[in-house]
């Protein structure tokens, strides 16, 4: 059932994990990166043995946050980025669905949203590189339609006067203007609905993650290829206080010849993903006392997208669609293919992350009929293929972690996002890059969602995680 993940003709693929946005397979992913598509240059073995900013994953968030230091101080701060996995046949960042929306109940996701459309727009003037062709990240200009329940319709309401309030351009409309505008949509069970009217739609993450990776090595960022495996400390004074009294110093890196090096660095950020709580672990975040009690509370779950073929759905005119449900749809492509998806309503329905299988039964009993009920012209559509990917999920409020850890304060974080970090990475390394030149927030101020919300308990609930 799933085409995405054949072969290329060059032998067998090493994972069955599609790509999203173009199907194209790991393994030609792979082959692209063996063969150096581009100028892209293959990450190195060669360990340096100290670096101002170490970044610990090699995705779209510590790519961005290797740009925004190196762009705003070129020559003052070393940075080396360790990533694993170089063709990222995992990560979240090449499985993602690439949405772009203002539509968010919290106040900073919106000003993130809204700074990633504009460097979206002008991606070539931020990312490209002397002799190489301007990055096209495929920025595809499509609004987002939330669809609200009766019992949500007020808090619809407010969001949309917040996020107008912001610089957002976003409608409310009644059930009788979205039955005008959308006389293909059933609107069983919907009092009203949000539209974006400028800045929404989608990209292709993979080039968006290959112009940040293409524009860090020409600005003197240096990506690794290794795994973090663990860290070395520095005992501080003794004052009797165990693990408190250790300050993180190197990072151990074992290169893919299995030969580990020690490398010390002035700051490390955390840029795991979906694996995050891993590396905060090798800091004995999570497994020490006072401040070192609480975990890091992001790990990974698994979240699948189907591609269908529905000629009958009116393409162009069709909006990014979230029903009240949580199930969203959308068109990909100008071909009638359009991505459906939906996350779990409860912890129990949280698919097995151990492996990376598709649910084709879900699709057939629960994802096809729910986006049948809401689009009647998807009863004639076709499933075309499947991916399943790890959204780096926090589990206390699904959103993002960002800021020092408040013992260990040379690991700053930046994770968690569960399933909006494509696009707030923009608006996330550069905050990274002002907590690190400039001590403190100068754009959008995220100190809200610090570490220190989980001892202070003080969660930040957004609305819709999608
Ligand atoms: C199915 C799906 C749909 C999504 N849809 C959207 C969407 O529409 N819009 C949106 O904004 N976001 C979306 N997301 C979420 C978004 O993709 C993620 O939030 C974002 O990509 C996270 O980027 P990252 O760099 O933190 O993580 P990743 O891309 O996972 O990168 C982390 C990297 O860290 C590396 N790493 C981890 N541990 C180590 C170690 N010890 N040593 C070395 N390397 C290590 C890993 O190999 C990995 O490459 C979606 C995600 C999924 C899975």
């Amino acid at each position: 059932m799933d085409s995405s993940g054949s072969s290329d003709g060059g032998g067998p693929p090493p994972e069955r994990i599609p790509r999203a946005g173009k199907y194209r397979s790991a393994w030609k992913i792979l082959k692209e990166e063996v063969e150096g598509i581009g100028s892209m240059k293959r990450p190195g073995t060669d360990v340096p043995r100290e670096t101002d900013v170490l970044i610990i994953g090699g995705g779209v968030i510590g790519s961005s946050v290797a740009y925004w230091i190196k762009e705003r101080n070129p020559k003052g701060s070393n940075v080396v980025v360790v990533e694993r996995d170089p063709v990222y046949s995992r990560a979240a960042t090449m499985l993602s669905a690439g949405g772009i929306r203002h539509q968010f109940s919290i106040p900073e996701n919106v000003q993130l949203s809204m700074f990633a459309s504009e460097f979206f727009t002008n991606i070539k003037e931020h990312l490209s590189v002397i002799h190489e062709s301007p990055p096209d990240i495929g920025f595809n200009h499509q609004g987002y339609l939330f669809l609200a329940a009766p019992r949500d319709a007020q808090k619809m309401a407010e969001n949309v006067y917040m996020q107008n309030e912001l610089g957002a351009r976003v409608v409310l409309l009644t059930k009788s203007q979205l039955a005008e505008k959308y006389p293909w949509l059933n609107l069983d069970g919907v009092e009203c609905g949000s539209l974006g009217l400028e800045g929404e739609g989608w990209i292709d993450p993979w080039s968006l993650l290959r112009a940040f990776k293409q524009k860090n090595i020409s600005l003197g960022t240096k990506y690794i290829h290794g795994e973090l495996v663990d860290f070395e400390f520095l005992t501080k004074q003794d004052h009797g206080a165990g693990d408190r009294n250790l300050r993180l110093d190197s990072g151990v890196i074992r290169t893919k010849d299995g030969r580990e090096h020690e490398i010390r660095f002035s700051v490390v950020i955390n840029c795991g993903g979906p694996w995050a709580a891993d590396v905060a672990e090798m800091a004995k975040i999570g497994l020490g006392d006072e401040e070192l009690v609480y975990p890091l509370p992001v790990e990974p779950r698994k979240r699948f997208v189907y591609v269908t073929h529905c000629p009958d759905a009116p393409m162009l005119d069709f909006p990014f669609v979230i029903d009240p449900s949580g199930l969203y749809v959308r068109r990909e492509g100008y071909g009638g293919n359009y991505i459906v998806g939906k996350s779990p309503a409860s912890e129990e329905e949280e698919p097995d992350i151990g492996n990376f299988e598709v649910d084709y039964d879900l699709y057939d009993e629960q994802i096809w009929p729910a986006v049948a009920s809401r689009v009647p012209a998807f009863n004639k559509s076709k499933l075309k293929s499947a991916w399943a990917g790890y959204y780096d999920y926090n589990t206390y409020d699904q959103n993002l972690v960002i800021g020092p850890h408040p013992y260990h304060r040379q690991m700053v974080f930046a994770c968690g996002l569960s399933g909006h970090g494509l696009q707030h990475s923009v608006g996330v390394g550069r905050a990274v890059s002002e907590l690190i030149l400039d001590t403190d927030y100068q754009t959008i101020d995220l100190s809200r969602f610090h570490f220190d919300r989980f001892i202070n308990n003080t969660a930040i609930e957004e609305q819709k995680i999608v």
